[in-house]
C-alpha cells in the first residue's frame, strides 16, 4: 500500500478546492504539494497589493511570453501565482462566470457533462454569493463573492454614458446574462481576498487525511508502463517520491501543466527527444492550443481631482490605510477592474464578443502599475472567444525553468477585427457629451489614431494579456486533446489533468471562477470514479 490515495500537483486554483473536496471522505489520504512557499502575506489580503503582487518576487513566477513579430517584438510579462492558492492568490479578484454558450460549445464538441444546465450546479455549489441565492446564483458554498465594496461618480458617469451610447445597465452578469455595464463583484470577504487558499483550505488544514507540503516542486510523474504510480520531487533541494493507490492529479495551471507531463515523457516525441526526454507515451496536444484574453489599455486624463492617482497619495493614502481598517472599505479594498461592461462589437452576432474593465485609475506601465500623478482613468479592451491559438513547451529538460510561452495573439483575423471594434466603441463612450465634465483628453492612444491600421498598430504595439491563460491539455476526444471529458489523460490510467489548462476554448470573462468549476466537478467525477471502481471490484 503506498503512503497516499490521490497526489494533487499545484495548490492553485484548482488544486486547493480538490485537497478540500477530496478529503471530505475521511477514508481517503491526500497529499498537495505545491512548488511555492506558503501564502502569508499581507499584501496577498490586502486587495490593493495586486498591484505589488504582479511582479513580486516570491509569490510569483515572473514568466515572459517569447517576442513574437505581432506583439512588435515584444516579450510580454506573464505573471502566474507561486503560492499555496497559485495565481488566485495574485489574481484581479474579479468574479466572472462566462457565458452559457461557453459551456454549449464544450457540450458540443463532444465533451459530455460539460454543457451550462450541466455545469451551472458547480458554479452555484463552490460560491456564497452575498446578495443571496436563486437559480442561478448560490449560497452556503466556500468561496465568498462579495458586490464591489464602494461606487464612485466617475464609474457610475461611465456606466451612465454607456447606456446613454446604447449598453443597457445589468445588475447580475453571473446569472446567464452577461450583456451590459455595471460594478464587478468579486471574490473578497470583509475587504479581503478570498484565494482559494483561503476560501477552500485554510477551513480545512487540520484534517489529519490531508498534508500540505510547500516549497514542493514535482519534477515528474512516476509512471509503470501506462500508469501513473506516484511523483518525484524536491523540496529545497532534497529529493523525495510520493507513492499513490488511486491516482495523480495535475494542477499546475495552463503555464505549467504541460511542462509536468512533458517532463515525463508524455508529449510530442520530436520534442521531448530535443530536449533528451525518454518518450513514454505520445499526445501531440500537449502543450497546443493556449487560448488567452489579449487587451490592450486606453486611457484617459481626467478634469478632476478625484481619481486614484490622487487619492492614494500622502496624507490622503494615510487616510485610506485607516479607512480600510477601520471598515474594509475605500480604495484598498478595490481591484484593478471596478465596472465590467459586455458588449457585441457587430450587428447579427447572438452574444457580447467584447469584455471592458474600467477604473478610475491610470498606470504609466501596464505591467508595473505604477499610478500616474495626474488624474485618470483606463478601459482594458479584451476579446471575449478569441480565435486565435498558441504554445507552450518546456524549454530545458530541467523541471521549474520558465517554458516557451508562444501566444500568438491576434494571428486571427475575426481577432484583430473585434479589437479595433472594440477600442473604437470605448472611445464612443467615452466621448458621450455626459462625460464631457469628467474627461479632458484622451491619453493613449491618442486623437491620431483613427484608421484600421493605426488601431491595430496601436494593439500590437500596446496590448497585454489579462492573464487568462487556458486549453494547453485540452479535454476532447480528437487526435489533439490531452484529457478525456472526465478530465483522465489519454492513453494513461490513474492520471488526470484538473485546471485551467483543460479548457477546450476560452470562456467569455476572466477565468478563475470558470477553473474553480472545472475543479469541483473534477473532484465529483474522480469520487464517482473510484465509487465504480470499488463496486466493480466488489
Ligand atoms: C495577475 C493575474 C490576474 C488575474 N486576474 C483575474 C481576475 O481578476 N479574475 C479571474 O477570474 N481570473 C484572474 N486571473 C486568472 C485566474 O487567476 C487563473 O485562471 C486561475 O487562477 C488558474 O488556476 P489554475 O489552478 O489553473 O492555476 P494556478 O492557480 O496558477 O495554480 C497552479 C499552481 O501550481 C503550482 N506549480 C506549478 N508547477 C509546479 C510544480 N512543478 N510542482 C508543484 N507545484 C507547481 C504553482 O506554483 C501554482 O500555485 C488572473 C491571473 C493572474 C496571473
Amino acid at each position: 500500500m503506498a503512503d497516499w490515495d490521490y497526489v494533487i500537483v499545484g495548490g492553485g486554483s484548482a488544486g486547493c478546492v480538490l485537497a478540500n473536496r477530496l478529503t471530505e471522505d475521511p477514508s481517503v489520504k491526500v497529499l498537495l504539494l505545491e512548488a511555492g512557499p506558503a501564502d502569508k502575506s499581507m499584501w496577498i489580503d490586502i486587495p490593493a497589493g495586486f498591484t505589488k503582487l504582479l511582479n513580486h518576487k516570491t509569490f510569483n513566477w515572473n514568466f515572459e511570453m517569447e517576442a513574437e513579430e505581432g506583439m512588435a517584438n515584444r516579450r510580454i510579462p506573464c505573471p502566474r501565482g507561486r503560492t499555496l492558492g497559485g495565481s488566485s492568490s495574485i489574481n484581479g479578484m474579479l468574479y466572472v462566470r462566462g457565458q452559457p454558450l461557453d459551456y454549449d460549445t464544450w457540450g458540443q464538441l463532444g465533451n459530455r457533462g460539460w454543457s451550462y444546465s450541466q455545469i451551472l450546479p458547480y458554479f452555484k455549489k463552490s460560491e456564497n454569493f452575498e446578495r443571496g441565492g436563486d437559480d442561478s446564483r448560490g449560497t452556503g458554498g466556500p468561496l465568498n463573492v462579495a458586490d464591489m465594496c464602494d461606487t464612485h461618480e466617475l464609474c457610475d458617469a461611465f456606466i451612465d454614458a454607456a447606456a446613454a451610447s446604447g449598453y443597457p445597465k445589468n445588475k447580475d452578469y453571473n446569472n446567464g446574462n452577461q450583456e451590459g455595464f455595471g460594478y464587478y463583484q468579486v471574490t473578497m470577504k470583509n475587504g479581503k481576498r478570498q484565494s482559494t487558499a483561503r476560501a477552500f483550505l485554510d477551513p480545512v488544514r487540520n484534517r489529519p487525511n490531508l498534508r500540505i507540503e510547500t516549497d514542493a516542486l514535482v519534477s515528474n510523474i512516476i509512471l509503470e508502463g501506462k500508469r501513473a504510480v506516484g511523483v518525484a520531487y524536491s523540496v529545497l533541494g532534497q529529493k523525495r517520491e510520493a507513492r499513490v493507490n488511486r491516482e495523480v492529479i495535475v494542477s499546475c495551471g495552463s503555464v505549467q501543466s504541460p511542462g509536468v507531463l512533458e517532463h515525463s515523457g508524455i508529449g510530442q516525441p520530436e520534442l521531448l527527444r530535443r530536449h533528451g526526454i525518454e518518450v513514454k507515451h505520445e499526445l501531440k496536444g500537449v502543450g497546443e492550443n493556449y487560448g488567452d484574453h489579449f487587451a490592450p489599455r486606453m486611457n484617459w486624463r481626467v478634469k478632476l481631482p478625484i481619481t486614484l492617482n490622487e487619492q492614494t497619495r500622502g496624507l490622503k493614502l494615510v487616510r485610506e490605510i485607516y479607512k480600510y481598517y477601520a471598515t474594509g472599505r475605500g480604495a484598498l479594498a478595490l481591484t484593478a477592474g471596478v465596472v465590467f461592461g459586455f458588449v457585441r462589437t457587430r450587428p447579427g452576432l447572438d452574444a457580447p464578443d467584447m469584455q471592458f474593465h474600467m477604473a478610475h485609475a491610470s498606470y504609466d506601465a501596464a505591467q508595473k502599475r505604477l499610478l500616474e500623478k495626474e488624474p485618470g482613468m483606463t478601459v482594458v479592451i479584451g476579446q471575449c472567444r478569441p480565435d486565435s491559438r498558441g504554445s507552450i513547451h518546456i524549454k530545458s529538460a530541467t523541471p521549474g525553468v520558465e517554458p516557451a510561452i508562444r501566444p500568438n495573439f491576434l494571428s486571427a483575423q475575426i481577432d484583430r477585427d473585434a479589437t479595433v471594434a472594440g477600442m473604437q466603441i470605448a472611445r464612443k463612450i467615452v466621448s458621450h457629451p455626459s462625460l464631457e465634465k469628467y474627461i479632458a483628453f484622451e491619453n493613449k492612444p491618442g486623437k491620431d489614431v483613427n484608421s484600421y491600421d493605426e488601431w491595430l498598430d496601436y494593439a500590437r504595439q500596446n496590448g497585454q494579456t489579462t492573464y487568462h491563460v487556458v486549453g494547453t491539455c485540452k479535454m476532447g476526444s480528437d487526435p489533439m486533446a490531452v484529457v478525456d471529458d472526465r478530465l483522465r489523460v489519454h492513453g494513461i490510467a490513474g492520471l488526470r489533468v484538473i485546471d485551467a489548462s483543460i479548457m477546450p476554448t476560452v470562456p467569455s470573462g476572466n477565468t478563475n471562477a470558470p477553473t474553480i468549476m472545472v475543479a469541483e466537478k473534477g473532484a465529483d467525477m474522480i469520487k464517482e470514479d473510484a465509487k465504480a471502481g470499488l463496486k466493480a471490484a466488489a
